[in-house]
């Protein structure tokens, strides 16, 4: 299949030959369509399968259709709105939607907070078709009535399961009120659960869904591997781990704010170019920061959740998680910034005793056996199993190993990580404890065929849909 084929407009056509895109990707053979013939979409692929462009490409088509700019008397009232729950993500979205349309009459903007309100202001009330922003700083415009969103009838909620959680549904559901109802709405996400759906489908007409992959895979290029350790013994550890590939770029994922600083400060004194992303920097630190991370001045870019979602860093060979995430999805996610776009990669989780509970749901959630690999020296004083039906405190009958991934996920107590994203969710209301770890057993499980090769930009081998 052809760009060409998917019905895109010459002015695009041109953009992705620039960007050196020759094939649409499955998502985009799937969704490109759809949307273009006006349908509600609720998409799952896998993340760096290319979503944005799937997305993005129709709206800019829609946008542009007319070819003319709007008339010089006229403002123009923004039709299509992208929300992303991250400024880094919102600021790449809009990166791409300038790149793919740099050849239609499309004006748009990034909207998102920690910089100055001023330019945006002057922006919006220039006026505009397309707005791509996070929702906390654009109810603060809609609420300074610097925008009109009354004119919007193309909404996409990109990471669509973070916006639609509890932490952002209040301030979604703010700004769904100032859009018509009468509108197409996008859904794009690497992770689903049901009750998202659910709620979504509240919202949209009779939403045509897409699931480029089992719900919450992985890129097949990806290899586990998990490092049981001592919690006191993680730090060196992770030098151990860094220093084995000193040249290697790392984002290293930790679970606070002042754990990253920490983190971050203890590898700059053993020689490593590191820096922290969270949301206790300034927008300019975190923009900054991201920048050297993507073109190589940091081997080590030590992140909260902020950096977890969405974020394109080009042949990003090594995710360590040095904090497990508290949710299993949000493992997806980090790990989806390496292995992206059909390459390689490696997701190496360090994990002390108290975590061993979120590794078993992490490895639920993947459907798949994690390698797990003592590393010498660093031998921890209690031993990792897998199975939680042998636990000695939950033993249940039947045989040993008989149902490791049977039980049902608790969904119902989930904690996000990620307060400073913005706007700043909501704390939730059950905070969900690592299970402490039980059992005496090793498990160790070696994960089957990985060995892709990294492929160059223009000859991708896309996962095929399922
Ligand atoms: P995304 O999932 O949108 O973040 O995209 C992941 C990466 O794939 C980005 O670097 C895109 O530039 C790239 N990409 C998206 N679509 C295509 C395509 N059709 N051909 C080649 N690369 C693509």
């Amino acid at each position: 299949m052809s760009f060409e084929s998917l019905g895109l407009a010459p002015a695009l056509l041109r953009a992705l030959a620039e960007q050196g895109y020759t094939t649409p990707t499955p998502i985009q053979s799937a969704a490109i369509p759809l949307a273009l013939e006006g349908h509600d979409l609720m998409a799952g692929a896998q993340t760096g399968t290319g979503k944005t462009a799937a997305f993005a490409l129709p709206l800019l088509q829609m946008l542009g259709a007319g070819g003319e700019p709007t008339q010089r008397n006229q403002t123009r009232r923004p039709r299509a709105l992208v929300l992303t729950p991250t400024r880094e993500l919102a600021a790449q979205v809009h990166d791409n939607v300038r790149a793919y349309g740099k050849y239609l009459h499309v004006k748009s903007c990034a909207v998102f907070g920690g910089v100055g309100m001023g330019g945006q202001i002057q922006t919006l009330r220039r006026g505009l078709d397309l707005i791509v922003a996070t929702p906390g700083r654009l109810i603060d415009h809609m609420q300074r009535r610097n925008v009109d969103l009354s004119a919007v009838d193309l909404l996409v909620l990109d990471e669509a399961d973070r916006m639609l959680d509890m932490g952002f549904l209040p301030a979604l559901k703010q700004i769904l009120g100032a859009l018509p109802k009468q509108r197409q709405t996008l859904l794009f996400s690497a992770t689903f659960v049901p009750e998202i759906k659910q709620l979504a489908a509240q919202f949209m007409r009779s939403p045509r869904e897409l699931q480029m992959a089992a719900p919450n895979a992985v890129a097949a290029g990806v290899s586990h591997r998990v490092h049981p350790v001592d919690a006191d013994k993680k730090r060196d550890l992770l030098l151990h781990v860094l220093a084995a590939d000193s040249r290697r770029q790392t984002l290293v994922f930790s679970r606070t704010k002042h754990g990253s600083d920490k983190l971050c400060h203890h590898l700059e004194q053993h020689g490593f170019r590191a820096a922290a992303i969270h949301g206790n920097k300034s927008q300019g630190q975190r923009t900054r920061t991201l920048a050297d991370f993507k073109n190589g001045k940091l081997t080590v870019l030590v992140a909260t959740d902020i950096a977890a979602r969405g974020l394109d860093i080009n042949h990003l060979p090594a995710v360590v998680n040095y904090d497990l995430p508290m949710v299993a999805q949000d493992y997806v996610h980090r790990i989806g910034r390496t292995g992206r776009a059909g390459a390689e990669g490696l997701a190496l989780s360090l994990v002390s005793r108290e975590e061993a509970g979120l590794l078993r749901d992490i490895q639920k959630l993947l459907k798949q056996e994690v390698a797990i690999e003592t590393i010498e020296g660093f031998e921890p004083t209690w031993s990792l199993h897998m199975d939680r039906a042998s636990a000695p405190a939950q033993r249940r009958p039947g045989p040993r190993n008989s149902n490791p991934r049977g039980a049902r996920q608790g969904w119902g107590n989930r904690e996000r990580s990620s307060s400073e994203q913005t706007p700043r969710p909501a704390k939730h209301a059950h905070a969900r404890r690592p299970h402490a770890a039980q059992g005496e057993a090793a498990h160790t499980a070696a994960r089957p065929g990985t060995g892709k090769q990294r492929r160059n930009r223009n000859d991708r081998q896309w996962a095929k849909p399922r």
